[in-house]
C-alpha cells in the first residue's frame, strides 16, 4: 500500500477542490469558509456537480448529508444519484440544493421539546469548513443539523459556534499584543480513543453487552490486570490485524490514526490521531468509532466503546488534547522563545486556567452520562472533581510571577512579564501528572474526564466557550489600559493570585485530595444528575448567550435530553438485568441445585451410611442465594415500576439512581457470589475470565 495515495483518498478535501473546481469557484467557496457566510447558489452548484463527478469515479452511488444529533452517534439517509429522465434511462444528479440543505425526517431525533414547541421539521446545511468523503460507496456531506427556527438540533452547530467565539476573543486579544496579521485563530484538538476488544462470539452470548455495552454482572476473575502485564505490551497478531485495517480504512478518510498500542486493562487499546482543528477531529472520532465497531466485527471481535464494561477492571476515556493555533502557524499555549511571546502565552495559559476555575460546573456536565459516572473517580480515571495540573516548572514560574520573586533555575532572573525571557519550560513526559482532569502537557491541555464512547463536541464547545469568554474580558482590560505590557503582567498576576486553587499538582485519586477539593471550594458533583442542573444556571445561560454559542431556549432543551438519556439508559439496563435474572440466571442456579440434590439423594439410596455434608451444604448455599436473588430481583422489579413518567425530569433521574441503581447493585452482589460455585457447564453465559483473553 502506498500510503502518500491511499491517505485522504476518499476525501474531497482542498487539494481536489483545487485540482478540480475552476479558480473562481474555488477562491468564492474559500473566501465562503473565511467569512463563515453562506454559498451563493451558482458556486453551490458547480461545487456539487464536481463533487458529484468525483465521487462517481470513487465507485458511489449514494449520497447522505452526514449530521451529529444528539444522540451522540451520527446520523445519514442514503439518496441514490441516479434520476430518471423521460422516455425511460436515467441520469446521475446532485445539484447544489442537494449539497447545501436536506430535510431529513427527524422527528424521531431528540430535540428536548425544541420541535414540538416551534416547529415540526429541522434541516441540515453543508458545513463547508468540514470535507466530504465517500463511506461504502456513499458521498457523505457533513452537515449541521437545525431546526427551521435556526435551534441547534445537534452538536456540531454549537461547536462551530463556538469556534466563532474562540476566533473572535482570541484574535480582538492578538490585535491588541500587536499581531494584526492574524486572521484566524482554531481551536486544535487530538483525541485519544480508549477502546476493548473482545471475542464475537462471547459477546453474542451475553445480553447485557448487546443491550448495554457493558457487563452488568460477572465475578471478578482469578487474574485481572494487577500484574500491569498489558500496558504496551506486545501486540497480538489478531489485534494487530484488526489495528492495521482500522488505519488503512482511517487513512483513506482523511484521518490520521497515529498511534496504537495496548492499555492497562486487559483486551483494552488506545488509538490516537495526529490533532486537527476541533470540528474536524469530532468528525473524525465519529468515524473512528464507527469503523472500530466495523472493522472489530471483521477480525471475530466485537469493539466495546462502553466507558466501564467490566467491573473492577479499568474503563475506557478519551483525551482530548486542546490547544489554539493561529492562521499564522503560532501555537497560543506554546512557550516563546523571545520575552514577549512569553508574555503572550503566559496571558492565554492563565485565561485557560480562570476559565476552568470558574467553570468547572460546565466541563464537569460536558462529560456527564451514566456510562461515564461509573469512571470518574473509580481510581482509574480523573475524579467528578475538576482540577488542573501544570508540572513543577511551570508552577514554580507561576509562583515566581505572583510573588514578584526572582525564579532560580541555574540563574537567577527578573520576572518582569514581557521584558524577561522564561526559561525552557520542558516538555518532558516524565513529568506528567496522569491523574489530573486537565493536565498542560508542554504546549497543549490534556482534557483526560471524558467517556469513550462520547462524542467530543460537548467538551470543545465548553472549553472554546469559556476560554473566549474569559479572553472577552481580557480584551475589554487591554483596550482600556494605558501601557498594554503593564496590563497584561497585572492580568497575569490577578489571574494566578485569584484562581490558583483550582491548580493541584498532587495525586487526584487521593482521598486527601478529595478533602482538600472541598476546604478549596471546588465543586464535586459524581454523579449525572448532580451536574446537570448547573447547566441552566442563570450565570451559565448568560455566559452561552453572550458568547452566541446557545440560546436559553437551547440549554433547556439539552437539559432535557440528557436527562432523559440518563433515565433511558439505567431503566434499559434495569430491564436487561431482570431479564437475564429471570431467564436465564435463576434457572441455571435452580438446576444445578436440583441436580446436586437428586445426585445427593441417589448416592444416599445406593448407600445409606454415606456423609454427603458437602452436598447438604452446598445445596443450603444455592437455596440461600437463590432466595436471596429472588428477593432483590423482585425490589428491582418494584423499583422499575415505580419510575413515575409524570414526575419532572430532574426528579426521574434522581428516582434512577437512588432507587433503580441502588436495587440493580443489590442484585448483582449474590448472582456474582452464585456465579463462583455453580458448575461452569451450567451458567448460561461467558464470565470475566474468558471475556478477557485474547486467543
Ligand atoms: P500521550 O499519551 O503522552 O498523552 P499521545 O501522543 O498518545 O500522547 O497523544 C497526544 C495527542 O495530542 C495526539 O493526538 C496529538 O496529535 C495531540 N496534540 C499534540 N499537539 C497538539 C496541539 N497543539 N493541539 C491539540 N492536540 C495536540
Ligand atoms: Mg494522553
Amino acid at each position: 500500500m502506498n500510503l502518500q495515495e491511499t491517505f485522504g483518498s476518499l476525501v474531497f478535501n482542498d487539494a481536489v477542490m483545487r485540482q478540480r473546481l475552476p479558480k473562481e469557484t474555488y477562491r468564492a467557496l474559500h473566501r465562503t469558509i473565511a467569512e463563515g457566510k453562506s454559498l451563493n447558489p451558482q458556486v453551490a452548484s458547480v461545487v456539487a456537480n464536481t463533487m458529484k463527478d468525483w465521487a462517481i469515479e470513487k465507485g458511489a452511488t449514494h449520497y447522505t448529508h452526514w449530521f451529529q444529533p444528539m444522540t451522540g452517534i451520527t446520523a445519514e439517509k442514503h439518496d441514490s444519484f441516479l434520476s430518471p429522465i423521460e422516455g425511460g434511462g436515467a441520469i446521475m444528479e446532485f445539484g447544489g440544493k442537494e449539497l447545501v440543505r436536506g430535510e431529513p425526517d427527524a422527528s424521531s431525533f431528540p430535540s428536548g421539546g425544541l420541535r414540538a414547541t416551534f416547529e415540526a421539521r429541522g434541516y441540515t446545511a453543508w458545513d463547508p469548513t468540514s470535507y466530504a468523503f465517500i463511506k461504502d460507496g456513499t458521498l457523505c456531506i457533513p452537515t449541521a443539523f437545525c431546526s427551521w427556527g435556526g435551534h441547534a438540533l445537534d452538536k456540531k452547530t454549537p461547536l462551530l459556534r463556538s469556534n466563532e467565539a474562540l476566533n473572535r476573543q482570541a484574535r480582538r486579544v492578538l490585535q491588541l499584543l500587536g499581531h494584526p496579521d492574524v486572521k484566524k485563530v482554531s481551536a486544535t484538538v487530538g483525541p485519544e480513543q480508549e477502546y476493548f476488544l473482545i471475542d464475537r462470539d462471547l459477546y453474542y452470548k451475553r445480553k447485557d453487552l448487546i443491550y448495554t455495552g457493558r457487563t452488568l454482572f460477572g465475578a471478578k476473575p482469578p487474574k485481572g490486570q494487577e500484574l500491569d502485564d498489558h500496558y504496551f505490551g506486545n501486540l497480538k497478531p489478531r489485534v494487530a490485524a484488526f489495528m492495521r485495517e482500522v488505519d488503512e480504512e482511517l487513512w483513506k478518510l482523511g484521518v490520521s490514526a497515529k498511534t496504537e498500542h495496548n492499555e492497562a486493562a486487559p483486551c483494552q487499546h488506545e488509538l490516537a490521531p495526529i490533532f486537527t482543528s476541533s470540528t474536524l477531529a469530532t468528525d473524525h472520532n465519529q468515524l473512528t468509532m464507527e469503523i472500530m465497531k466495523r472493522v472489530a466485527g471483521k477480525h471475530g471481535f466485537a469493539c466495546l466503546l462502553h466507558e466501564k464494561p467490566f467491573a473492577g477492571v479499568n474503563g475506557s476515556g478519551k483525551h482530548n488534547n486542546w490547544s489554539m493555533s493561529t492562521d499564522t502557524g503560532v501555537n497560543l499555549l506554546e512557550p516563546g522563545e523571545t520575552p514577549a511571546e512569553n508574555a503572550q502565552f503566559l496571558l492565554f495559559l492563565v485565561a485557560v486556567i480562570k476559565a476552568v476555575d470558574l467553570h468547572q460546573d460546565l466541563l464537569r456536565i460536558s462529560v456527564a452520562g451514566a456510562g461515564n459516572d461509573h469512571r470518574l473517580g473509580g481510581n482509574e480515571a480523573p475524579p467528578a472533581i475538576i482540577s488542573m495540573f501544570l508540572g513543577d516548572e511551570l508552577q514554580s514560574i507561576l509562583d515566581a510571577i505572583e510573588h514578584h520573586s526572582a525564579y532560580v533555575a541555574g540563574e537567577r532572573m527578573d520576572m518582569n512579564i514581557g521584558v524577561t525571557t522564561l526559561p525552557r519550560i520542558p516538555k518532558d513526559t516524565t513529568d506528567r501528572n496522569r491523574t489530573s482532569p486537565f493536565a498542560f502537557t508542554g504546549n497543549k491541555f490534556e482534557f483526560r474526564s471524558l467517556g469513550s464512547s462520547m462524542s467530543i463536541a460537548e467538551a470543545n464547545v465548553v472549553i472554546n466557550t469559556i476560554v473566549a469568554d474569559v479572553l472577552m474580558e481580557f480584551a475589554e482590560k487591554l483596550e482600556a489600559a494605558v501601557d498594554i505590557r503593564a496590563e497584561v503582567e497585572q492580568i497575569v498576576v490577578d489571574t494566578i493570585t485569584n484562581h490558583k486553587r483550582v491548580i493541584f499538582n498532587g495525586n487526584n485519586y487521593s482521598e486527601e485530595w478529595k478533602q482538600e477539593a472541598h476546604e478549596r471550594g471546588l465543586l464535586d458533583l459524581p454523579s449525572t444528575p448532580d451536574a446537570l442542573p448547573y447547566l441552566i444556571s442563570e450565570e451559565n445561560v448568560a455566559l452561552f448567550e453572550r458568547q452566541r454559542v446557545y440560546t436559553r431556549q437551547e440549554l433547556n432543551s439539552r437539559y432535557d435530553i440528557l436527562l432523559e438519556n440518563y433515565c433511558k439508559v439505567i431503566s434499559i439496563e434495569a430491564h436487561t438485568m431482570l431479564d437475564m435474572v429471570n431467564q436465564e440466571i435463576l434457572p441455571a442456579i435452580l438446576a444445578y441445585s436440583g441436580q446436586v440434590a437428586r445426585d445427593a439423594s441417589a448416592k444416599r439410596q445406593l448407600c445409606a451410611d454415606l456423609n454427603l455434608s458437602f452436598e447438604q451444604k452446598l445445596v443450603h448455599r444455592l437455596a440461600a442465594l437463590i432466595d436471596e436473588i429472588g428477593a432483590k430481583t423482585g425490589e428491582l422489579e418494584q423499583a422499575v415500576q415505580g419510575f413515575d413518567t409524570t414526575a419532572d425530569a430532574l426528579a426521574q433521574a434522581r428516582y434512577c439512581r437512588d432507587r433503580i441503581f441502588h436495587c440493580m447493585q443489590a442484585l448483582r452482589g449474590p448472582v456474582d457470589e452464585a456465579e463462583t460455585i455453580v458448575d461452569k457447564r451450567l451458567w448460561p453465559f461467558p464470565g470475566y475470565g474468558e471475556l478477557l483473553t485474547t486467543k
